[in-house]
Formats: C-alpha cells, structure tokens, sequence
C-alpha cells in the first residue's frame, strides 16, 4: 500500500485506530479540505465519517463557538440548563417529525444509541409492560461501538470477538436490494417479503416482549448508502404499531440533512418513537449526539416516575450545544436542503458517468450527498472480490496519497465478503469539486485494483 506522509515524532502515544500505519497530522482546515502538517491538502468527500456537513472552520460557528467560551464552557445538568441547550432543543424538535417533543443530548452516536435503548425499555416500565425485554435489529447494520449499541449493531466482524458480552438480540435481514431482491420479484413486494420476516421474528419472540425495531433509516458505514425500497420502512412501522413495539430510527449518519430531508424519515412518509441524530448534528465542531423522543414517551415517564434513569457528565455540553445550534441555524438560513438535494443529484450523475460501464463498479447506490459504489469482481454474477485482497484499504490508501478522503469499507454482504465505497461531502461542495472528486477517485479505483496481488 502507498505510504502517506510521516508520523509525528517522537513516536506518538496515542494508541490509534491502526498501530501500524502511520497517520499524518492535522493542522488546519478551509471549507471542504483538510491540510497536513506538508501542507497537503485533502478534499473531505466522505465529510469524515460523514460527520462534517459545513466542512472546516465554518467562520459563523466559529463565532458561536468563541462567545459560548466567553461565557461559559460547561454547567453539570443535575444543577444547570443553559440557553444553548434549551434553544438547541427547541431548534430540533420544531424541525423534527410530528410528536415529537422533546431531545435527549449526549456526546456522540453511540452514546445517543444507548440513550434511546434505555428510554425504551424504561418506557415500558413505566407504563406497566415490563415483560418486554427484546429488541430486533438487522444484520449488516451499524448503531455503534459500545456494548448495547455494538449489540443491536449486526456487523459480523465489529461484533465476533465481543459476542459474549452482549445482550440477546435478534437480527433480521437488511434492505439490500442489490443483492437480495430476486429477479422475480418487485422492489414493493421485496420490500413486504421483509416485513414478513420482521413479523415472524415478533411471532417467535412473543409480540409482547419485544421492546422496540433498531434500524438505519438508509443503511450507512457497514454496507454503504443502502436506501430503503419504497413501503418497507410503513410497513415495518405499521408492524411495531400493531404490536406496541416501539420503531427506533438511527439517524446518526444518515440524518441531520445528508438525504436531503432534515431527517431521513421524511422520505419514507415514517415517524418512529425515537429517532436517534449525531454527526451532523454538530458537524464535528464538537461532539454531539441527540434522542429525539415522541411525547407519549415522555409523558409516561413524567406521569410515572418522573426521571429518564440515565445520564453522562457531559449530557447537554454548553459549548457541544452551541456548536450544533450554530451549524443548525447556517443550515436553516443557507437553505442547504435543497442544495443536498441539488448537489447530490450532481454527485450520483457523476457517479453513474463515471462508473456504469466500469467492470468492477457492481451498483451506485445512495440519496442526497450520501453515495456508495460496491465493487465487484465480477457484474455478471456480483461475485465480491477476495477478502484477502483488502480492496477497501487499498482505495482508500490511494485516495489519500491522491488528496482525498473517503470511507471505504470491506464486509458489505456478510461482514467478510464485498467492498464499498462511502462518499458524504459537505453539504457547501460545489461542481468544481464534485468534478475533482470523481476525478482522484476514479484514480484511486484504478490504481488500487491494477494494484492488486495476482493470487488473491
Ligand atoms: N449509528 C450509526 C448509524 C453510525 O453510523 C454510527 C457511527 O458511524 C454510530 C451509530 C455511532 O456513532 P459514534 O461513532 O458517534 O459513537
């Protein structure tokens, strides 16, 4: 694999994601580029991991940022609310889909995960349902790295070596209609084929033990910009209301915009009972994650025990408050929904010149600026290229030494199997650089697979 510039020196401390690559070092940013300590510049075309959604060092956040330091930085939330935290919430829940009535802030996606599978449970006992105990999620999905959110979580490979520390959960199949929709048969009764599975995971575990469904509104680091096919998700919802299940979205990358709507959901015509945002929440200005709660919900916990049995020491953050409120309003007032839309458009036309007629490019797939190629080494049969090959690592080595990064990712169909490309830019990239960005890709996709060793 191509080296990229060097580590810091001396040898860092930090133990990384990887220990044995070295990472180059942040020093700065300007709208969609990071630049290393070279002076190189990277075109962010995965936002990170689909984290910035103004890119870097948005002047107007900034701002808010500075002044909320100025005035203060952080309150314990068992003594203090802040006017950040407050109107923060009521940003989101004006924007947020119909019922909704209050927002649950933590620090991240996982954390935000572990939020709403609490609140869930705590729900029902409250309200007298304390039988329920199972939640059912997807195979293939990804809800976080902390042991409820690892668990709900059906990344084979995330979860192998932690499998016995985690809670039960059953696990049905994603939408994935690449790969799983038959020849025969249409999206919409692909689609029903789902729910019905769904429905004889509840008939197995006993309709009225099941606390909640666990899904990614459009399926994000695991198998790469999956959408749903038209009626799943009201499918599944009028399933969970049937039952007296709660539906949990987890908008945590998919959310915030990146599909074009403010939340994910609005397309499908669905609105769960919690919908779970992070990343671009804050746009990585700081860490933030919120639950946002339909009001039944809240109600039954303030009519019965009067207190969501749960919190954080940085639950609520001023300066994580701030920070998101700022990114939310530029959102609102920059009109960046239409320009998601718009630019994401732009980005999957590209994507389809690019790549419809490349023999390893299997299915261009996404909404809005959330995108994903899965590669092949055959299009005829789909047949995934070998894992041993670590094609994902590959692109995504080549893509830095060409000044772009993007989320790649290995495991698509099972966890070991299959590889896919994530693209999420900020929602400010422009045509110049959409065009620049199909450009270093396109290269790095060739370079890496010309690269690749002959036996594997
Ligand atoms: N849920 C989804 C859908 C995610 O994509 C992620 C992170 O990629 C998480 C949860 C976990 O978020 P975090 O990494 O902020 O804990």
């Amino acid at each position: 694999l191509p080296t990229l510039s060097t580590q810091p020196t001396p040898p860092s401390r930090i133990l990384h994601r990887q220990m044995v690559h070295a990472l180059p070092v942040a020093v700065g940013g300007e709208g969609i580029e990071l630049i290393d300590a070279q002076g190189k510049r990277y075109i962010d075309a995965s936002g990170g991991a689909a984290v910035s959604c103004l890119g870097h060092n948005h002047p107007e956040v900034l701002a808010a940022m500075h002044a909320q330091l100025d005035r203060l930085a952080y309150a314990h939330t068992s003594f203090f609310t802040t006017e950040a935290a407050e109107q923060l919430a009521e940003l989101l829940v004006q924007g947020a889909p119909a019922g909704t009535s209050h927002a649950y802030f933590v620090s991240g996606g996982s954390e935000a995960v572990e939020a709403a599978l609490k609140l869930a449970r705590q729900y029902f006992v409250e309200i007298g349902q304390p039988r329920r105990r199972h939640f059912i999620a997807r195979r293939q999905s990804y809800h976080g790295n902390t042991l409820g959110a690892l668990a709900v979580g059906g990344n084979a490979w995330r979860r192998a070596q932690f499998a016995p520390l985690l809670i039960d959960v059953a696990h049905v199949a994603p939408c994935y209609e690449y790969r799983d929709r038959q020849a025969d048969e249409s999206a919409e009764a692909y689609g029903q084929r789902l729910v019905a599975e769904l429905a004889a995971a509840i008939d197995r575990l006993g309709g009225d033990s099941v606390i909640a469904f666990v899904a990614e509104t459009v399926g994000g680091a695991t198998q790469g910009a999956t959408v749903p096919v038209p009626g799943y998700l009201r499918g599944v919802r009028e399933l969970c209301t049937r039952h007296g299940i709660l539906l949990i979205l987890d908008e945590v990358m998919c959310g915030m915009g990146r599909c074009g709507t403010l939340h994910a959901c609005e397309a499908e015509g669905v609105v769960p009972d919690l919908l779970v945002v992070a990343k671009g929440l804050g746009g990585g200005y700081q860490p933030i994650g919120a639950v946002l709660a339909q009001a039944h919900l809240v109600d039954a916990i303030a009519q019965g025990s009067g207190a969501f049995q749960h919190g954080h020491t940085y639950i609520g953050h001023a300066m994580a408050c701030a920070a998101a409120l700022a990114v939310q309003r530029v959102l609102q007032r920059d009109e960046l929904l239409a320009r998601v839309q718009r630019q994401g458009l732009g980005l999957s036309e590209r994507l389809h010149a690019a790549f419809d007629a490349h023999r390893h490019v299997g299915d261009i797939r996404g909404r809005g600026l959330f995108q994903a190629i899965e590669l092949v080494a055959d299009r005829s049969t789909q047949q995934p290229f070998d894992p041993r090959s670590k094609l994902h690592a590959r692109i995504k080595a080549h893509a830095m030494a060409e000044g772009l990064m993007i989320y790649p990712m290995g495991g698509t169909i099972d966890g070991v199997h299959g590889d896919h490309v994530l693209l999420a830019p900020p929602f400010i990239v422009d045509d110049a650089q959409l065009d620049q960005i199909l450009l270093r890709l396109t290269r790095a996709l060739d370079t890496a697979l010309a690269d690749l060793p002959r036996a594997v």
